[in-house]
């Protein structure tokens, strides 16, 4: 009433029109419609629209008056601008780590628009089934926050931290601290998961004074060393993977190194461990392999051995 704007007009059952594919999309956008968006009004569309109707407090009669579709029209407006090539800021970094989380993007998370971004928008449109233009408007955005959280993370990332329990206890014929054996334990636990046999078989353990191959890093807490004998060298690094992700800083010796094969680890945040061992675990977080001249880490390379270096939060 006074208003001198043109009404919207009205839109019902039979009407065909760019008008209606708009409609539609509305209605799919606030989930009261699941058909294929086709410019058709017919009664699957009617029926959307009394939904819609019905949660807007609106007359539920299915028919899209001026009213009903300038309410639709208010309610799917975008509530966040659309990223898209050559954004860049705060919320592209949220979407580029939350796309990283779901798999679809494999690059840095640097707060920058570009094609690999668009590449991966455009992956996580297409397992939607929504047209893939690699604009990221709300709705990516949105699901993609709403998937990343959802998704659990495997618990040995969020695993608390071993107790500062450093009593020296016998364990398998060797000598280890109680936070070293629990550690132990859940490297044992991740091995079973990915289909090893569970059972490491230690050679040396800690508090070994006076082994001259070791120079020292067994003399204190937190030091192991693992027999890989019987495994391939895919399920070494499989024990290494585990012992990684237990939060030791764990190598497999012998391959890029004059050591026999074996897998040497200290327990990342050992109180007890030498300064040699410190410096290992110092090594490890620089990516090197511990060793004198240090080397790159072989599990780091694409040497065929490339396991990452899966820390727990704990242990970061
Ligand atoms: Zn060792």
């Amino acid at each position: 009433m006074g208003d001198k704007r043109p009404m919207t007009s009205t839109l019902n059952v039979g009407a065909r029109s760019s008008a209606v594919t708009q409609l539609q999309q509305q209605l799919a956008k606030l989930g009261h419609y699941k058909a294929k968006v086709d410019g058709d009004y017919g009664p699957v569309t009617k029926k959307a629209v009394a939904s819609f109707e019905k949660k807007a407090g609106l007359k539920a009669d299915g028919v899209a008056d001026g009213k009903t579709r300038d309410a639709l029209a208010k309610a799917a407006k975008p509530s966040v601008p659309s990223l898209k090539v050559g954004s860049s800021g705060p919320k592209v970094k949220a979407l580029q780590q939350h796309l990283k989380t779901l798999g679809f993007y494999k690059s840095t998370v640097d707060g920058s628009y570009g094609p690999v971004t668009k590449a991966a928008v455009q992956a996580f449109e297409k397992k939607h089934g929504w047209t893939p233009d690699g604009i990221a408007g709300s709705r990516v955005q949105e699901t993609a926050e709403k998937e990343a959280k959802a998704k659990p993370k495997p618990s040995w990332q969020t695993v608390k931290a071993p107790p500062s329990d450093y009593r020296v206890v016998s364990f398998r014929g060797v000598k280890v601290n109680v936070r070293t054996r629990v550690m132990v334990e859940r490297a044992e636990s991740y091995m079973k998961a990915m289909g090893l046999s569970s059972k490491l078989s230690i050679t040396q353990g800690s508090f070994s004074n006076g082994v001259s191959a070791s120079a020292g890093t067994h003399d204190g807490g937190g030091a192991l060393d693992i027999s890989i004998r019987g495994y391939s060298a895919a399920n070494a690094d499989k024990i290494v993977k585990a012992m990684r992700m237990a939060g030791f800083a764990a190598w497999r010796r012998g391959v890029n190194d004059t050591f026999s094969p074996h897998i040497h680890a200290i327990a990342i945040g050992d109180k007890r461990a030498t300064q040699v061992a410190k410096n290992q675990v110092t090594e490890y977080f620089r990516g090197g392999d511990g060793l004198v001249g240090s080397k790159r880490d072989i599990h780091l390379t694409a040497t065929g051995h490339n396991i990452g270096r899966p820390v727990p939060n704990w242990a970061k």
